[in-house]
Parts: C-alpha cells; sequence; structure tokens
C-alpha cells in the first residue's frame, strides 16, 4: 500500500510545548530552549497497524482566547492535537476556546482531535488535574493523553491516536 499523507495541527496557548513535543516526536530529544514559534513544519513517516503514514505537523503559533482562527488551520488539516500545560489553568481555558472555533468552522462533522495535558513531570506546579482534562476529552470524544515532552513520556502515542482518530473519522476503522 502506498503512504498516506496526513496533515495535523498542532495547537494551544503559548509555552504549553507545542514545539517541545514535536521535535521530541520528530527528532526523540528535548530543546530547552527554543525560540518561541511563528509556524513550523515537520514531517515524519510513521506505520500505524499495518499502514504507512506520511505525516505532516504544522506547529501554529500559539493562540490565545483572543485569536481569530487561521483560515489555514481549517483548510487541508485531517486533524488536531489541542495541547495545554497541566501547570497552566490558563492554558486549559484557551484550548476550549480554540476547540469551539473549530467546531464552529467544521460544522456538525466528527473532527479528530486528541487533547494533551503537557508538562507532567512538573507535578509539584500542577493546577489541572487529570480527571477535568478527561472530563472535557470525554464531552468532546475526543482522545486524552497526559504527556511529558522533557521526560519523553507518551509522546508517541498523540501522533499515533491522532491517525487513528483520522481513520476512525473516515469510517476506516471501527470505533473501539
Ligand atoms: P510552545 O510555545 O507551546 O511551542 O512551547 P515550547 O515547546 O516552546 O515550550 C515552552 C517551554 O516549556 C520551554 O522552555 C520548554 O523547554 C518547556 N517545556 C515543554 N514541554 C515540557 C515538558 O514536558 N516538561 C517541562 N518541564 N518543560 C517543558
Amino acid at each position: 500500500m502506498p503512504p498516506k499523507n496526513r496533515k495535523v495541527a498542532v495547537m494551544g496557548y503559548r509555552s504549553v510545548g507545542k514545539s517541545s513535543l514535536c521535535i521530541q516526536f520528530v527528532d526523540g530529544q528535548f530543546v530547552d530552549s527554543y525560540a518561541p514559534t511563528i509556524e513550523n513544519t515537520f514531517t515524519k513517516n510513521l506505520r500505524v497497524r499495518g499502514q504507512e503514514y506520511g505525516l505532516e505537523l504544522v506547529d501554529t503559533a500559539g493562540q490565545d482566547e483572543y485569536s481569530i482562527f487561521p483560515a489555514q488551520y481549517s483548510m487541508d488539516i485531517h486533524g488536531y492535537v489541542l495541547v495545554y500545560s497541566i501547570t497552566s489553568e490558563k492554558s486549559f481555558e484557551v484550548v476550549q476556546i480554540i476547540y469551539e472555533k473549530i467546531l464552529d468552522m467544521m460544522g456538525k462533522v466528527t473532527v479528530p482531535i486528541v487533547l494533551v495535558g503537557n508538562k507532567t513531570d512538573l507535578h509539584m506546579e500542577r493546577v489541572v488535574t487529570t480527571d477535568q482534562g478527561r472530563k472535557i476529552a470525554e464531552m468532546w470524544k475526543a482522545v486524552f493523553l497526559e504527556t511529558s515532552a522533557k521526560q519523553h513520556e507518551a509522546v508517541n502515542d498523540i501522533f499515533t491516536r491522532v491517525i487513528l482518530e483520522i481513520e476512525k473519522a473516515d469510517g476506516n476503522i471501527s470505533p473501539e
């Protein structure tokens, strides 16, 4: 089977670790002081359930509650990774606003989404509980993961799961 090309936007408030997650996934390293992103694209091939995928990741500039949803993040995007930091209440609020905007734009269709609570290594600074994240994801019928880009914890899962969600939305695999 030829590889399938899939494009995924990584969105969320600034400094939640969007770039760090992408770089950890693509390069297998954690860069501590990565310059703030304007927009970056990463590509990586991966195999999920025997199928080869060419995954293109759009690492977006951070959004806030006032950001107008950029049209280019709706056009040819197959799925979304929405990231907040478990150390930031604000980032958890912003991710919910971004979700509303995605939904407004896409209408009623199922949108493949993985909700990610990043920075689990900073457990002393945690302000968003695992339960809060899980509840929101349940409401959205989205996948929920907590990760640490720093410790390479569950990072690859994000991208495998988003591929599976995309395939599910396309009707290619039945939901679990
Ligand atoms: P972005 O603006 O969302 O792309 O965030 P960055 O990837 O630039 O990360 C912002 C800051 O958080 C940087 O100093 C990163 O080193 C740090 N960071 C990102 N992910 C983690 C993580 O999982 N754990 C910890 N402790 N720091 C992280």
